[in-house]
């Protein structure tokens, strides 16, 4: 049978996520539960219910139609229990909210549907574009990505993943021969503080990407979210630059942290945890930046990253 997976979002002309123009996909679900996530409509394993308050009438249609009785309206507000709503496969709240306050985060999708969309797209790439497989965690649904990638791969399409690193050594098994490139995560080298901030240790992060180093014959770059007071201290990166040697790892990718998923938040009534105004500065990236540089490994910055 042919492989589905939970999709919530397809971008075409992407230029910062791999060389050339490219069609991004971000495929539903993640390992991790990082709080400064940009895509947290994208955790969740299943497709997720999105409430916009702004555009809800409250007529009380979707309270009708939920089967589970987790919709109600009380005092001119309209409650929703989550803890229905993340294990739902009906979505029949949805039927008749004309005003589309409520939607779904996700929908799913055959590896056939999905190359008629890249296919479409392909003519609009140029030389050097192709496929970048997002997320969430894009290897979660691996039989789908796996299938996908090959397909790519047998039609001389440009792919690359962007991943969290933290899942079993065989989904990497599976996938690398069809893969170019990997952008690999690596958000703290210490455990206990990447636990804090994600949900999860990273030994198996590290273990993974120790072993990319060595078996991947394609280009792997490790990304770092630069967040202030997280993993910009100089014990911090004393710990990254050693990992990087250890594993003859010769450049990274710095990625300024940012709040532009935060009204995402609204729609999940989810707490956005992170301080807004906790952005790096110029001076911070450049000491992050040159640390790096300074022990021989090759460091660009967002988007100067040369594709
Ligand atoms: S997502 Fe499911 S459980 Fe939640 S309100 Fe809609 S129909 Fe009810
Ligand atoms: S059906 Fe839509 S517009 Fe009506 S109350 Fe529910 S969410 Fe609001």
């Amino acid at each position: 049978m042919e492989p589905k997976a939970y999709i919530f979002d397809i971008q075409g002309l992407s230029v910062h996520d791999g060389p050339g123009c490219r069609t991004l996909v971000f495929m539903q679900g993640c390992t991790l539960n990082c709080n400064w996530c940009s895509n947290p409509e994208g955790i969740n394993h299943s497709p997720i219910l999105l409430y916009n308050i702004l555009k809800c009438r409250l007529d009380g249609n979707c309270v009708k139609d939920c089967n589970f009785g987790a919709i109600e309206i009380k005092n001119e507000q309209l409650l929703i229990n989550r803890n229905f709503c993340n294990d739902c496969f009906e979505h029949s709240c949805l039927n008749n909210c004309y005003t589309k306050a409520l939607s779904v985060s996700a929908k799913e999708m055959t590896v056939g549907e999905l190359m008629k969309t890249i296919n479409r797209d392909r003519q609009f790439w140029g030389l050097d574009g192709g496929i970048t497989l997002s997320g969430g965690e894009p290897l979660l649904q691996i039989d789908f990505a796996e299938e996908l990638l090959k397909q790519c791969y047998d039609s001389y399409i440009h792919t690359a993943i962007e991943t969290c690193g933290n899942l079993p050594w065989k989904h990497f098994e599976r996938v690398m021969p069809f893969l170019d490139w990997i952008f690999y995560d690596l958000k703290n080298p210490d455990t206990l503080l990447h636990k804090k901030k994600t949900g999860s240790g990273n030994e198996l992060i590290l273990s993974n990407a120790a072993k990319l180093s060595k078996e991947f014959s394609g280009r792997l770059i490790i990304r770092v979210p630069v967040i202030p007071g997280f993993n910009n201290s100089d014990e911090i990166l004393e710990k990254y630059i050693n990992f990087f040697r250890e594993n003859n790892i010769s450049e990274v990718n710095l990625l300024p942290l940012h709040h532009l998923g935060r009204e995402k938040y609204k729609l999940l009534e989810r707490e956005d945890t992170m301080d807004i105004d906790n952005i790096p500065t110029q001076n911070e990236m450049k000491q992050v930046s040159e640390a790096f540089i300074n022990s021989g490994i090759k460091s660009y910055t967002g988007s100067y990253t040369p594709f």
